[in-house]
């Protein structure tokens, strides 16, 4: 028989390989280049690379080229940086976006439609296991599918990496294929609105950033119900942490959120009907500094489809121009002008006209709104009384209350778009697939409160990871009872949670929360009470306070970061005028005073409260009673979360529900990778690949894995597999245990006993050892 040309090239490709010893060595520009070694004495190395000669001390061998386009990097030969890198871009730049590394799923963005994302496509991976399809988010999909089918246990997909690099784009084909092979029925209803889902959230929580033109400035998990047939019986979207400062402030390279420009895109019959009628981006105060257009999105087009995508949720027009009543509403306060009055230092609003429009809009009386603002009640010993606020202090209220209709006003839309997809509860519940889309690691130039909270996601989520990875792993090798000293790698970053979470010593969540509610409480105070519990001399501390005191430092995982904590407790607290909050939960227009129905709540039981003291103790009040006594907001999940006080509290509840959850599932997990800052196709930028792929654990899952023995086989697939590498050892109708039969194999093999362990009922291999077992195999 001839040999098939490609094992011809493959073997003269090896051939070349072999003439030289071929290394990686570090670049500056390049991150890593080729070379072969001319010379080597006392460690000092002298290579040649295409450009001349180097000397070096750090050389990386490189694998030889069979290796090139790895499926799994678990499987290269050696498992170094350089490789790792190298064999992400030729696979990208072939096309092959999708690369397994152990536990992982790498998905780097190829910024351009791949066919890769057919129904034929999604048919071929069907049932088909991981090394039977090439790589791909379907397999990953499919597994969760298959496992939760087989398994009876819930599923979790967990989409991590930096903005722009294709969480959301891979959690819309998950749910796709999800509802493709789940699907018996043509044209399902349940179907569709779970699919639907996606553009009303992006249309609401999405904005054009400079790293992405569509960047969810949100987490979301986004669970689908199954029943006994394997069929999908509901969903459910659970969101995290909404970037509320963008409603009235955005970079002038950035966008506020898309619903902004394209309410202002719609028809003139509905933006008349909101007062919005001739208005452009341009003439309001919070999008007019903003980037107006992203090139190639037609945001008259995206309105309509968002409105389709309203009408298949089953929303009614009401429903609809409540929505967008909110959103005209925060357009049009950002257009009153706050300027001092005639004494120069208390505000006044000049326009009565303009306030009469966001009045009418959110259904309360203006005058008493313009009270609210100007000089809203305070509780001065027992009494209450009217104090006077600055034209700034206005300013910030009025950006306050644009920014808390906007996030009640973005819960009120996921609500409704659960109650829409939540299904019928049936009996025959199997279980559940979650889909986590949330932003990794963060770490800029200033960091602030919101990466704070984001930081500290990712430290559980990654610590969820190495449970998974090496506490699993290790009970496998406990229950097989092979010999193996226990290593806690999962326990590594609990001290960084616990420094961000305890509260008892109190860590900085806790701190923060207090410092909120003390009566004087602020930043500074915060800081150096911070500082006394946790910034200690000791080697191993997580918690340093910066040079300039202006701040802390957390050792994370990914690294450390620095945070400034100017403005930590506003941005906690999260203060309301409630003054103004107590008519908006009196509104004459539902939606608004539904938006705000827990400061009637809370209002309601004070009212009561004073009306009793009032009779009681004849009180000395000279205003109405007040709608709470506590300066703080109480944000009320209402779906039985219980209440809240502030930003971080309420964080920290939802993200440990969030781990109950998925600590509950068998998890699946997914890192994307953004291949460049230009948004090109084709184009790796290796330092920057490099550094997400160690921030996001993939290198050191690599590193750790060949610790183990991450690969295994029962006894009866490794004899069936290579009893042709001795075939003398096992005598044909001689009966030989499994266990025996391996262990006389791997005799026979020479194969260093540090390669392998023989478990109860399985091998198990050090990475790279079946590889060469491989190649032998194949040789014969
Ligand atoms: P953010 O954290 O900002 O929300 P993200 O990780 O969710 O970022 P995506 O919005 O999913 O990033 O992707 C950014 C852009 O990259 C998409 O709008 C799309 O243009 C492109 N992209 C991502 N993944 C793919 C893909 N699989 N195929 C084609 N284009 C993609
Ligand atoms: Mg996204």
């Amino acid at each position: 028989m001839r040999p098939k040309l490609d094992d011809v090239l493959d073997a003269v490709q090896q051939a070349r390989f072999n003439e030289k010893k071929w290394v990686w060595i570090e670049h500056k520009q390049h991150g890593y280049v080729r070379a072969h070694i001319v010379q080597e004495s006392d460690g000092i190395i002298e290579a040649e690379m295409d450009n001349g000669l180097v000397t070096s001390n750090q050389i990386y061998p490189m694998n030889p080229p069979k290796f090139d386009m790895v499926e799994d990097m678990a499987e290269l030969t050696y498992l170094n940086e350089p490789s790792v890198i190298h064999n992400l871009t030729v696979r990208y730049k072939a096309d092959h976006v999708y690369t397994y590394s152990g536990l992982f799923l790498v998905a780097v963005n190829p910024y351009r439609k791949l066919p890769i994302y057919s129904d034929e496509s999604i048919q071929s991976y069907r049932g088909r296991r991981r090394g039977e399809m090439p790589p791909h988010i379907y397999t990953v999909a499919d597994q969760a599918y298959h496992d939760m089918l087989q398994d009876k246990e819930n599923q979790s997909i967990l989409i991590t990496g930096e903005s722009g690099a294709g969480k959301t784009e891979n959690t819309k084909i998950v749910i796709q294929y999800l509802t493709s092979v789940a699907n018996t029925k043509k044209d399902n209803k349940l179907e569709q609105q779970i699919l639907q889902a996606n553009p009303i959230l992006e249309a609401f929580g999405n904005a054009q950033t400079i790293r992405n033109h569509n960047s969810s400035r949100f987490g979301k998990f986004i669970r689908i119900e199954f029943n006994m047939q394997a069929q999908i019986s509901g969903a459910n979207i659970e969101w995290y942490l909404l970037e509320k400062s963008r409603v009235h402030q955005q970079s002038s390279k950035e966008r506020n959120y898309h619903i902004f420009y394209q309410l202002l895109n719609a028809d003139e019959s509905i933006k008349e009907e909101l007062l919005l009628g001739g208005g452009r981006p341009s003439d309001y105060g919070y999008t007019k500094d903003s980037n107006l257009v992203i090139e190639g999105t037609d945001d008259a087009e995206e309105f309509k489809t968002l409105m389709k995508s309203l009408d298949i949720m089953g929303l009614e027009h009401k429903e609809k121009l409540d929505l967008f009543r909110i959103i005209a509403a925060i357009l049009h306060l950002g257009n009153l002008t706050v300027t001092p009055d005639y004494r120069g230092d208390r505000a006044d609003i000049r326009d009565f006209a303009a306030v009469e429009r966001v009045c009418h809009l959110l259904g309360i009386p203006a005058q008493d709104f313009k009270n609210g603002l100007l000089s809203p009640r305070i509780k001065a010993g027992r009494d209450w009384v009217h104090q006077s606020k600055s034209p700034s202090q206005v300013k910030a209220s009025l950006e306050a209350l644009a920014k808390t209709l906007y996030e009640r006003n973005f819960a009120s839309l996921v609500e409704q778009v659960n109650y829409a997809i939540d299904g019928k509860k049936s009996s025959d519940n199997l279980g559940f697939i979650g889909v986590l889309d949330i932003a990794g690691f963060e770490i800029f130039e200033v960091n602030s409160f919101e990466q704070l909270c984001i930081n500290y996601t990712n430290e559980k989520l990654q610590q969820f990871f190495n449970h998974n990875m090496f506490v699993l792993e290790q009970e496998e090798y406990q229950r097989e009872k092979i010999n193996w000293d226990y290593i806690d790698f999962g326990l590594d970053l609990q001290p960084t949670i616990d420094l961000i979470e305890k509260t008892n010593p109190i860590g900085i969540l806790s701190c923060l929360e207090e410092e909120c509610v003390a009566p004087r409480g602020n930043d500074d105070r915060f800081l150096e009470k911070l500082s006394k519990i946790w910034d200690k001399d000791e080697g191993d501390s997580k918690f340093k306070t910066t040079r300039f005191k202006d701040g802390f430092v957390v050792k994370h995982y990914a690294g450390n970061v620095e945070y400034s904590t100017t403005g930590w407790i506003d941005k906690n607290k999260d203060p309301l005028n409630e003054d103004i909050t107590r008519l908006l939960a009196q509104s004459t227009q539902r939606h608004v005073a539904g938006l705000f129905e827990d400061y009637l709540g809370d209002g309601m039981a004070e009212y009561k409260d004073s009306k009793q003291q009032q009779r009681g103790l004849s009180s000395t009040s000279s205003v109405p009673p007040p709608a709470s006594s506590s300066s703080l907001t109480l944000f009320k999940l209402r779906k039985g979360g219980g209440s809240f006080r502030t930003v971080g509290q309420r964080h920290k509840q939802q993200l440990l529900s969030l781990m109950n959850t998925l600590y509950m599932t068998h998890p699946h997990f997914v890192r994307c990778i953004i291949p460049n800052n230009r948004k090109h196709s084709g184009e790796i930028q290796t330092k920057l690949v490099l550094d997400q792929l160690r921030c996001n654990g993939v290198l050191e899952g690599i590193r750790i894995c060949r610790k183990g023995f991450p690969n295994r086989l029962s006894f009866a697939d490794f004899r069936k597999r290579y009893e042709i590498l001795c075939p003398t050892i096992l005598k044909p109708n001689q009966f030989i245990d499994g266990r025996t039969a391996c262990q006389q194999l791997l005799d026979q093999m020479e194969l260093g006993p540090e390669k392998y362990r023989i478990g109860t009922t399985k091998i198990f291999f050090k990475a790279t050892v079946l590889a060469e077992l491989e190649e032998v195999r194949d040789r014969r």
